[in-house]
């Protein structure tokens, strides 16, 4: 398929829904029918650079099946954006953003003249039903955060969730995320990850959160900003010891850069140099043995959770799976924790 048979295809793809009386509520028509059927949110190559593909056809209006598409988006660099990311911007109905000023410049960049609506964490309660009921009614919304994958890190959860209970698929479309381009260059195992989001901005509830996590044997990722990264390797190192490091800064973009060392080396770098400027990853080795045996706090706590929703003994198997503890002892615990 050339990237200019997309437009064609879609009209005819559009020609077949008009002629069958189907409009939006048409879940089997797919742009690129005559060779495999496309599964939805797989439309095929789109001219990303011709004038056409600024004006939105009705054909290409309709060649979406209904849903929410959630689209991956570039985290610095451009290139990253995929084909198919674009040619379902171009297809949907409308783009639910963060901001429609930055998702503004990508849909221009690439000649995409579809609608945006905001989505947003200050209007989400109010304006998730307007969007719920638009697709409910037939249409096409892809939902976009200002860079990488929406929902980490990011709004959308709400909204997937509400498609899921209505029946509406929500449709991947995979691509960008700081979260796994630090991973992939940070030279630290990726077997088992804790993704943590943003730590606190404030040291006790930082120190507090990362005391959480210390014991677990699995690589941990977070979002920072610059502003804190210094105190926070401080406290990391503090509270986590002396574990292997990589500060991964403006990935994809012109001053990409990754730092490798231990939390009290990179702690130690940062708070005697400037404030670095960008946008910010930091991947912690999880940890080793010694320090995994030792946390009797952090098993008490997860026990104690787990025995919200599950038996004793299902809680006990869980927790230690998951602080990767003698599942013997752990259950010992779990008793005495009972009986308290
Ligand atoms: N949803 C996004 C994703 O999939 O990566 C993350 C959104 S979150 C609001 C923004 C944070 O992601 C930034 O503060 C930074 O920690 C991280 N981030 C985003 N782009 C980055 C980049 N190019 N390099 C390093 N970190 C980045």
């Amino acid at each position: 398929m050339t990237p200019s048979n997309f437009g064609h295809l879609a009209k005819r793809a559009a020609k077949r829904v008009a002629k069958r009386g189907a409009t939006t509520s048409s879940t089997t028509v797919q742009p690129n029918t005559d060779e495999k059927p496309a599964r939805p949110g797989q439309p095929s190559g789109a001219n990303l650079t011709s004038k056409s593909g600024a004006n939105k056809s009705a054909a290409e209006k309709s060649s979406l099946p209904p849903g929410l598409y959630v689209v991956a988006t570039p985290i610095g660099n451009l290139g990253d954006i995929s084909q198919r990311a674009i040619d379902t911007l171009r297809c949907v109905d409308v783009v639910a953003c963060e901001d429609t000023r930055v998702t503004g410049v990508l849909l221009q960049r690439f000649a995409i003249a579809t609608p945006m609506t905001p989505y947003h964490d200050h209007n989400a309660d109010r304006v998730r039903p307007a969007i719920m009921a638009r697709m409910k009614a037939g249409e096409a919304v892809a939902l976009v955060s200002d860079a990488g994958t929406p929902l980490i890190s990011d709004p959308g959860y709400k909204l997937v969730r509400d498609c899921a209970e209505a029946g509406i698929p929500a449709i991947p479309l995979p691509g960008p995320s700081a979260l796994l381009a630090a991973l992939a260059v940070a030279a630290l195992p990726t077997d088992r990850v804790l993704f943590n989001g943003f730590l606190p901005p404030k040291s006790g509830a930082r120190r507090e959160a990362l005391m959480a996590i210390k014991s677990l044997r699995a690589t941990l990722v977070f979002y920072e900003s610059p502003r804190r990264l210094a105190e926070c390797l401080a406290d990391m190192s503090a509270v986590l010891g002396d574990r292997e490091a990589a500060m991964c800064r403006e990935l994809t973009k012109l001053h990409e850069e990754v730092r490798r060392g231990t939390l009290a080396t990179l702690a130690a770098a940062y708070a005697s140099e400037q404030t670095p400027k960008g946008e910010v990853v930091l991947v912690v080795a999880g940890a080793a043995g010694e320090q995994a045996a030792a946390d009797d706090a952090a098993i008490d706590r997860l026990l104690r959770e787990a025995f919200a929703t599950m038996s004793l003994r299902d809680a006990a198997a869980t927790v230690a799976l998951a602080l990767n503890q003698p599942r013997r002892e752990v259950y010992a615990r779990a008793l005495a924790l009972a009986k308290e």
